[in-house]
């Protein structure tokens, strides 16, 4: 059987400032298949957040096992957290954390530079295109990230997330700060990459949102409350993406 993408055992996570400590994850175990879709949900404070943080290497917990593609996270190097922050995940932001006074290109090209100070030669240039057509962005390519609507910025931020191809995408209520139609759109593309491969993980304090995904982990005061696979999914139609 193949190895579960993440897995995670027993995983805390404890804040602690001018001595007082908030215990934000708790005791948290579950795994998650490749090519899966999953919400984690939560009221405000239940510690969803710090918890993708940790899936996705920002931070570190406390205590308790991570094991990334099977192997112990806690034994990577700076150099391998650096690879597998560039190559293996994608992350998508609710603020979106584009660039300003940037064009569309240059945001999406971004990681390859940090990657490899890849600059604009002709597969820069056919990475960054394949990735703004997969979220049907391509014709903005050349607009300044200030001229674009909310939604399509984080059509954006998501093309800069698939710019390496990751295996896991993690979204941290990608669709909070979008209207309801943009926030479907967004949905669409998640649910279409998830179908392409892509491992997605998705943070949101919304039922319907969470609802999009294959399988919701409910956290409540920094603690799985329950773990199910969803009924009624949301399945957003395909081929209807916003021009
Ligand atoms: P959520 O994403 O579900 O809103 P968070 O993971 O942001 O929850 O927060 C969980 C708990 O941890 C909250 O009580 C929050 O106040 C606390 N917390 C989050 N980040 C920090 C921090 N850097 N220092 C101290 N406490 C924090």
């Amino acid at each position: 059987m193949e190895k579960p993408v993440i897995s995670v055992e027993n995983l805390c996570k404890t804040y602690e400032n001018e001595g007082i400590k908030t215990q934000a994850v708790c005791g948290v175990s579950f795994s998650v298949k490749k090519g899966e879709f999953i919400s984690i949900m939560g009221p405000s404070g239940s510690g969803k957040s710090t918890l993708m943080q940790i899936l996705g290497f920002l931070d570190r917990p406390t205590s308790g096992k991570y094991l990334f593609e099977g192997e112990d996270a806690e034994k990577f190097s700076e150099e391998k957290l650096s690879y597998i922050r560039n190559q293996k995940i994608g992350f998508v932001f609710q603020t979106f954390n584009l660039l300003p006074r940037t064009t569309v290109f240059e945001n999406v090209e971004l990681p390859l530079l940090y990657d490899r100070g890849e600059t604009s030669g002709k597969k820069v240039q056919e990475k960054v295109k394949n990735a703004l057509q997969a979220v049907s962005m391509e014709h903005r390519v050349n607009y300044f990230s200030s001229q674009l609507s909310g939604g399509e910025k984080q059509r954006v931020a998501i093309a800069r997330a698939l710019i390496n191809e990751p295996d896991v995408i993690f979204a941290d209520e990608p669709t909070g700060n979008l209207d309801s139609k943009s926030g479907i759109e967004v949905l669409k593309i998640l649910q279409k990459l998830n179908r392409q491969g892509h491992t997605i993980i998705l943070v949101t304090h919304e039922i319907f949102t969470a609802q999009h995904a294959e399988r919701i982990i409910y956290v409540k005061d920094g603690r799985i409350v329950a773990d199910d696979l969803v009924k009624d999914r949301k399945v957003a139609e395909d081929g209807e993406l916003l021009k």
